[in-house]
């Protein structure tokens, strides 16, 4: 694809683009209800019409972004917002991030509780302090300080949810230092739900965001890979913007969404080609089971994952409009 197509008052038109996930892990057409794959096809849907219109009207990489995480945050069959997963104790601590790849601007947030959209806290400390990374009740409070809406517990409580909790929540088995095997267990109940986007504007710039409750029966004030730049969450103008879902720990141990974006620079591969070396190379080899969406400056696109499905979706300016769940099946319009 040429970088830029010239028209004829010097004015360059600048692919751009979107992508979106839900999620990646042990996702089977065989579990799945027709219902229910229809309700996460819409969903992600919504999420890819909402951000990809702020995209079109000449809007920002970071607007887009955060639109459409709010609509999957909003959504209660994503684990991220309404709908996150429960930890030990019951409750939902959830974790976010966002990066600006224009100037290398940051905002995180992790084991926040009752904030309606963690995004849009992630992005205040962003735009509005002077750090990049904050945690439990100080970023509680300035979310509160920065007036965004809070909700009661009952808000993030999805039955769904609750019930994938009920049965680990005595044991365990599904903790940090889980075996393989309860890892394998543990992606068979589909416990990974993770919402993430990248964009690429028509003015060049790229910018990547992560919201997640995290694991189930999470502990001990566990952060995964989601808010941690350079982890789960990366983006540089010069290389990519990159979002990733799956078994966090892994991902932190290979600064995975960084490493793409090293590759890409040091070693001259393209977004895609970088995006494989990591999710099926890099990843596997410390079982890191999951995937990653990316965009580069010139609006290419990227859906990669080493699981048995993701959820997502992703829509350009070149036409190209897709939307899938499992491996080997996208459906493009
Ligand atoms: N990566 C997330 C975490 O480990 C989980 C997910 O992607 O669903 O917290």
């Amino acid at each position: 694809m040429n970088k830029f197509e010239a028209s004829s008052s010097s004015h360059f038109m600048q692919p751009f683009s979107l992508v979106i996930h839900g999620g990646a892990g042990t996702i089977l057409k065989s579990d799945m209800t027709p219902e229910l794959e229809k309700a996460y096809s819409q969903g992600l849907e919504m999420a890819l019409n909402a951000g990809y219109s702020i995209l079109e009207n000449g809007g920002t990489a970071i607007d887009a972004i955060v639109t459409a995480i709010k609509v999957l945050e909003d959504n209660v069959l994503f684990n991220a917002g309404k709908g996150s997963v429960f930890t030990k104790k019951g409750v939902q601590e959830m974790d976010a991030a966002i990066m600006s790849g224009k100037d290398l601007a940051a905002g995180s947030i992790a084991g926040v509780r009752n904030v309606r959209n963690p995004i849009e806290l992630a992005y205040e400390v962003m735009a509005n302090s002077n750090h990049v990374f904050l945690s439990g009740k100080g970023a509680n409070d300035f979310a509160i300080k920065q007036g965004l809406k809070l909700e009661p517990d009952e808000y993030f409580f999805s039955a769904f949810r609750y019930d994938q909790w009920k049965e680990i929540r005595d044991s365990d088995n599904y903790s940090l230092d889980h075996t393989h095997q309860d890892l394998a267990e543990l992606m068979k109940d589909k416990k990974f739900g993770t919402v993430g986007a990248v964009a690429c504007d028509q003015h060049g710039n790229i910018a990547a965001a992560t919201s997640t409750g995290g694991m189930t029966n999470k502990k001990y004030g566990r952060i995964g890979d989601s808010p941690i730049i350079g982890a789960g969450t990366y983006a540089n103008n010069k290389t990519c913007a990159i979002s990733c879902t799956g078994h966090g720990e892994p991902f932190i141990r290979a600064c995975a969404a960084h490493d793409v974006s090293a590759i890409m620079e040091y070693k001259g591969l393209s977004l895609e080609e970088a995006m494989k070396e990591v999710v099926h190379h890099k990843l596997i080899s410390i079982d890191g089971i999951g995937g990653m969406i990316g965009v580069d400056a010139q609006g290419h696109t990227a859906m990669v994952f080493n699981s048995s499905g993701m959820y997502r979706a992703m829509k350009t300016s070149n036409g190209e409009k897709c939307i899938g769940i499992y491996k080997d099946e996208l459906s493009c319009f």
